[in-house]
């Protein structure tokens, strides 16, 4: 054993409560992740393609809210009450998601309404918890303890696994529902939507009652109350440095964003309003957050060219998240709609299928941790840019062999489980080699000054990525169920997909009617016929960007001055 796992029950009991308590949020997140396509497009009848746009610009605005939820931590409120504020509004989303789901048989509008409000309340919500719980990991160890910050953070992750994982099991076993015959209960979602509400509502008890107990200094004071109450003591040295921008510079960021807001929402094709509206506002923020920093003149050489490393691995990591998070669209509707779900003997919920991340996280975070140790030990670790770019390139693996057992599935066959199983665990690889480490790059190479606002530029690229998974997910081209669809209404709709016939009007109106696109989908001017070259957009923008990575690793390492 090494000795940063032996180490681990050494570790502060406060830690486990934040494990326990972010366990049952991912339970609330995940579960509810796992759920939300499938729910949109059966319920609330949507497109496929809507509802990924949905899926990428919800996870893309959970991402941008915490640097929000960060601030006002931070000024005003303290960490311990934004998690209970957050973890409030969470519940009370879910809850709405199950009014949703209960009302929308007979009164669709106003449940695609009630859906609007649960999602924008779960992203604020989600905006003050997560910062905030990640924070004060860190704040349980005094300086000299810091060095266990690795393994507190590898315990952590793998306590937001373990709730991905009992989230993904539950709430597809009771929302994802269908019949012997294949017929989905379009009904039962509801209580998936419950069961996440519930969990959410146990993990915020779970600190409210925990934390004057366990979630404190050695000495018993209190972390992350009111910002007023903290002590000069509680920050280290040159920590109270707060960055602090010009109004120039302010003012000048305001103009960017909107000048860049609108540079995209140009450019930006279609009339869905995630995609023309949101997914610009997530792009714009991100570039104009990294430009601000770059505008304080303390900055050193060495510190501009340190962010500047922050800055360009930010910008590969989006094409990492966004292959990543097809989980919960594309590869959702693939597993319901062209996979055998037959796993040993047992008919696997579609919804259910993405549990395999969460399940090889557990498994393998330690011994990911422990391969790293070794590697430190003897010498051999690479560089974090490094890692980024095999997480990178394990994804384009992942994805290309997924291509090429869809090649000749045709419009009826099935691909087996199996094979999204393999899928994940590749994946997975990936992320153990990228999240992690990424999120504590940034830590090491950004001045502390400007720690949370490099955190906000790094979140932010997260969520660019989901924004760009949207988009990707909406070029899903039609699944067998379609096929078989068009065939029942008498319709061939591959002739109609490769131009062989014109629908009528009256062909059209009936595929519309039954969520069916009547041409392929298009991405930067290709179109894409088949489920084949679907998966290749991802093997060749996740490729191409592990072997850019990988090509300037050596630059970046020099750039780091001395950082690992
Ligand atoms: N799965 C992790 C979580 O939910 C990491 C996600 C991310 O960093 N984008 O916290």
């Amino acid at each position: 054993m090494t000795n940063s796992i032996a180490s681990t029950s050494k570790h502060p009991k406060g830690l486990w409560v934040l494990f326990g308590t972010e366990m049952w949020e991912r339970f609330n997140f995940y579960g509810m992740r796992a759920l939300l396509t499938l729910f949109l497009v059966n319920s609330l009848m949507m497109k496929e393609a809507d509802a990924s746009l949905i899926y990428g610009g919800f996870l893309g605005l959970c991402y941008l809210t915490p640097l929000l939820g960060g601030f006002i931590a931070d000024r005003f409120f303290g960490n311990r009450n934004c998690i209970l504020l957050g973890g409030s509004m969470m519940a009370i989303g879910q809850l709405l998601l199950f009014t949703s789901a209960s009302v929308f048989p007979s009164n669709l509008s106003l449940a695609t309404t009630f859906m609007w409000l649960a999602l924008g309340i779960i992203i604020f919500g989600n905006g003050f918890f997560k910062p905030n719980i990640s924070s004060m990991v860190g704040s349980l160890y005094p300086k000299q303890e810091k060095s266990k910050l690795d393994t507190a953070f590898t315990i952590f992750y793998m306590g937001i696994n373990v709730g991905a994982f009992l989230g993904q099991f539950i709430c597809p076993i009771l929302g994802d529902v269908k019949d012997s015959g294949g017929i989905r209960d379009i009904h039962a979602f509801k209580w998936g939507f419950l069961a996440a509400g519930v969990a959410m509502i146990i993990g915020t008890f779970t600190f409210y009652f925990l934390k004057n107990r366990y979630v404190v200094t050695p000495d018993g004071k209190p972390i992350g109350g009111l910002p007023s109450k903290n002590e000069e003591s509680d920050f280290e040295e040159g920590e109270s440095q707060k960055a602090t921008f010009g109004t120039s510079s302010l003012l000048g960021a305001v103009a960017v964003f909107v000048a860049l807001f609108f540079t995209f929402h140009y450019f930006t094709e279609g009339d869905n309003v995630v995609k023309t509206i949101i997914y610009p506002i997530i792009y714009a923020s991100g570039i104009t957050l990294a430009g601000l920093i770059l505008t304080d003149k303390t900055l050193t050489k060495v510190e501009t060219q340190r962010i500047w490393v922050i800055y360009i691995v930010s910008f590969f990591v989006i094409f990492f998240w966004a292959a990543f998070e097809q989980a919960g669209s594309s590869l959702t509707f693939i597993a319901d709609n062209q996979t055998d779900r037959n796993f040993f003997g047992w008919n696997m919920p579609p919804s259910m299928v993405q549990i395999f991340n969460g399940l090889f996280v557990v498994i393998f975070a330690i011994p990911f941790s422990i391969l790293w140790d070794k590697l430190r030990a003897a010498g051999k670790e690479p560089t974090s840019p490094f890692k980024q770019a095999v997480g990178l390139l394990l994804i384009a693996v992942s994805y290309f062999i997924i291509a090429h057992n869809v090649k000749d599935l045709g419009n009826s066959g099935l691909l087996a489980i199996y094979w999204l199983i393999l899928l994940y665990l590749i994946q997975t690889f990936g992320e153990l080699c990228l999240s992690p480490i990424g999120l504590s790059l940034v830590g090491k190479l950004a001045p502390k000054r400007f720690a949370s606002l490099a955190y906000g530029v790094f979140f932010i690229s997260n969520a660019a990525g989901y924004a760009l998974s949207g988009t990707l997910g909406s070029i899903l081209p039609a699944t067998g169920d379609k096929f078989n669809k068009a065939k029942e209404l008498g319709i061939d709709l591959q002739a109609i997909l490769d131009k062989k016939i014109t629908p009528s009007a009256e062909q059209i109106a009936l595929l519309e009617k039954n969520q069916i696109s009547t041409s392929n989908p298009v991405f930067v001017g290709f179109e894409i016929h088949n489920l084949y070259e679907f998966f290749m957009v991802f093997v060749i923008l996740c490729g191409a960007a592990a072997l850019i990575l990988f090509a300037l690793t050596p630059r970046l390492k020099k750039m780091m001055h001395g950082v690992r």
